[in-house]
């Protein structure tokens, strides 16, 4: 495998990263490399650029803010999975975590690079989808929130600007929240043929709000919403599940493909996914 020439820079701090990503209009971040290598050793990806975020001191760290967790953009998914604020306020992010890829990625690859690169297939999206989560973006003009519902737009597209990174995410939090993420893996990659995760508020033996995001089965991680509202006001039966599960299919298209799944395998297993991960919270 071959490499094309780039220019590599490390910076050690926030600003210094923005100033290069904003001067050099080709160049990639890098974060744990576990996406962006691999592309560029097959030439999918030639950045003239790489600015290695490794050492940058303000992108690290898990705090507790007032309603919720801040969690660094490069914060590793081994840190997410282990990290006791995650396991007690964002569980469904660390259950998430701990299902990618295998022990070497978890160690290298990051909240920001996962998010940022919006794999269809990848976990964390359906993490922060159902955590209601907020991605922190800064570039040299500054720093703007955006909501999780409005980021993944499309297949490795983001809503990201060019110029800008993620800085943090910042997650509710949802103690008081049922939450369970359930993956259907592809046995050779790993990643998520279906992955659904749920964030549930009950009161009085009702569900006052839902949360679902689903990764895998369409061009990006998405809210089914319609399913979310059937839950909301009810009591989580055996009935309601199967009504909830039985209209998540219809939320976006699912895409099939002749290597992971056809699309109606996939429906059928994204329906036994949503019913099996609202069992658990029930
Ligand atoms: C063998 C293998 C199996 C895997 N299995 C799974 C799996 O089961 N589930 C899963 O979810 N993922 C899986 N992954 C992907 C893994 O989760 C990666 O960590 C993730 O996709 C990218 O994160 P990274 O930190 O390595 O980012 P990088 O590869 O460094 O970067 C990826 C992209 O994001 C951009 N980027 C990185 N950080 C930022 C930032 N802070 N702001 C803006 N842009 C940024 C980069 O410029 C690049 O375009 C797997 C990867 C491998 C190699």
């Amino acid at each position: 495998m071959t490499m094309t020439r780039f220019e590599y820079t490390r910076p050690t701090a926030l600003a210094d990263a923005l100033h290069d990503l904003a001067e050099y209009p080709e160049a990639r971040v890098l974060a744990g490399g576990m996406s962006l290598l691999p592309l560029m050793k097959m030439e999918l990806a030639t950045p003239e650029r790489l600015i290695d975020l490794g050492r940058v001191e303000e992108l690290q760290g898990i705090t507790e803010i007032a309603d919720g967790i801040r969690i660094g953009a490069m914060t590793r998914h081994y840190r997410l999975a282990a990290d006791a604020l995650i396991a007690r306020d964002a569980s469904v992010v660390a259950q998430a975590a701990a299902h990618v890829g295998d022990p070497q990625v978890r160690h290298r690859g990051t909240i920001g690079g996962s998010l940022a690169h919006a794999d269809p297939a990848a976990d964390l999206p359906a993490a922060v989808l159902a955590a209601d989560a907020v991605i922190e973006a800064a570039s040299t003009a500054g720093t703007r929130m955006i909501p999780a519902a409005d980021f993944f737009v499309g297949p490795l597209v983001t809503a990201l600007q060019p110029g800008e990174m993620i800085v943090a995410v910042r997650v509710p939090r949802q103690r008081d929240r049922r939450q369970h993420y359930e993956k259907v893996p592809h046995p050779a990659s790993g990643y998520a043929v279906v992955g659904v995760a749920v964030s549930l508020a009950l009161a009085e033996g009702r569900v006052r709000d839902a949360r679902i995001g689903v990764t895998g089965t369409a061009g990006h991680a998405f809210r089914a919403r319609a399913a979310e509202r059937v839950l909301e006001g009810e009591s989580l039966t055996a009935a309601l599940i199967a009504e909830a599960s039985g209209l998540v299919a219809d939320e976006a298209e699912i895409l099939g493909d002749s290597v992971y799944a056809s699309a109606e395998y996939r429906r059928h297993l994204l329906q036994v996914s949503l019913s099996r991960a609202l069992q658990r919270v029930a």
